[in-house]
């Protein structure tokens, strides 16, 4: 079984499909849109696969208990983990940033996404009786160019992301479990819009080398390539999806 957080739209609702498709029955989690989450759940199984939505917020920790138990209660033992529940928090520049909106931005995008590595080492290593299995951690090419004027705070929870990669990949790695990130460019979900000028991919299109945004399907491909076994001798990279941006 593979867990999906933050599956009920975007990136996430598209790896869900294309896991789906795939043959893997699929757990996700959302936290506020719950039509959404039904009616994925509902197109998969009508689709002849096997989907299961629950409300679990990766920032607090005993939802995320609550949901890998539920999950795994419903589809079996868990095989991979897809961390892609993420927040950017709204833009604004490091002067106008205070804690509250710090703590939540790092709860979500840094400790939800430890949080659930742990639950999924906790399951699948070999070192406690797991079958092992694979991890993809969504980062994002912020970690790397700063997100100036914008949201240096996004891109420093994703240059956590990557560390924890790279440190949890070595880790586990001779217990059957591989951890590897995806850095998408900009693609094209409400993830825009969330942060309060939806016009902002638009305007920065002109500046990706490929002249355009990308898709959650494209970035989906990805993550389900690190998934599965013909990435087999791969753990601890980070792709960039993101049009040579
Ligand atoms: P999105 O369209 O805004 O979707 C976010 C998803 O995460 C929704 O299903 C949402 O569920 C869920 N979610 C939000 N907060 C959550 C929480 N606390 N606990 C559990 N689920 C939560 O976002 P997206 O663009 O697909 O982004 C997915 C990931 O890709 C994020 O980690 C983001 O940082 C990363 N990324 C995106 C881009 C981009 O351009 N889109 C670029 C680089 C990296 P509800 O709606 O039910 O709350």
């Amino acid at each position: 079984m593979l867990l999906v957080t933050g599956g009920s739209r975007g990136i996430g609702a598209a790896v869900v499909r294309l896991a789906a498709g795939a043959g893997y029955p699929v757990a996700f989690t959302y936290v506020q849109d719950a039509a959404a989450a039904e009616s994925l759940a509902t197109d998969i199984g009508a689709g002849g696969g096997r989907a299961f939505a629950v409300r679990a917020d990766v920032a607090v920790e005993d939802d995320i208990v609550r949901a890998f138990d539920a999950a795994e209660a419903e589809l079996g033992p868990l095989a991979g983990l897809v961390n892609n529940a993420g927040i950017t928090g709204p833009l604004r520049r490091v002067e106008a940033v205070d804690a509250a909106m710090l703590e939540r931005v790092f709860a979500v995008n840094v400790i939800g996404t430890l949080l659930c590595a742990r639950e999924a080492v906790r399951r699948m290593s070999t070192a406690h009786g797991g079958a092992g299995g694979a991890i993809v951690n969504v980062s994002s090419v912020a970690a790397r160019l700063g997100g100036p004027g914008d949201y240096v705070h996004y891109a420093a929870s994703k240059g956590a992301v990557d560390s924890l990669t790279v440190g949890l990949a070595r880790e586990v790695a001779s217990e059957g479990i591989r951890v590897n990130a995806v850095s998408p460019g900009l693609i094209e979900t409400e993830i825009h819009a969330a942060t309060g000028d939806p016009g902002r991919l638009a305007r920065m299109v002109p500046g990706v080398p490929m002249r355009r945004a990308g898709t959650a399907e494209e970035v989906a491909q990805t993550i389900l390539w690190l998934l599965s076994p013909a990435a087999s001798y791969v753990t601890g990279a980070n792709l960039d999806v993101s049009g040579g941006r």
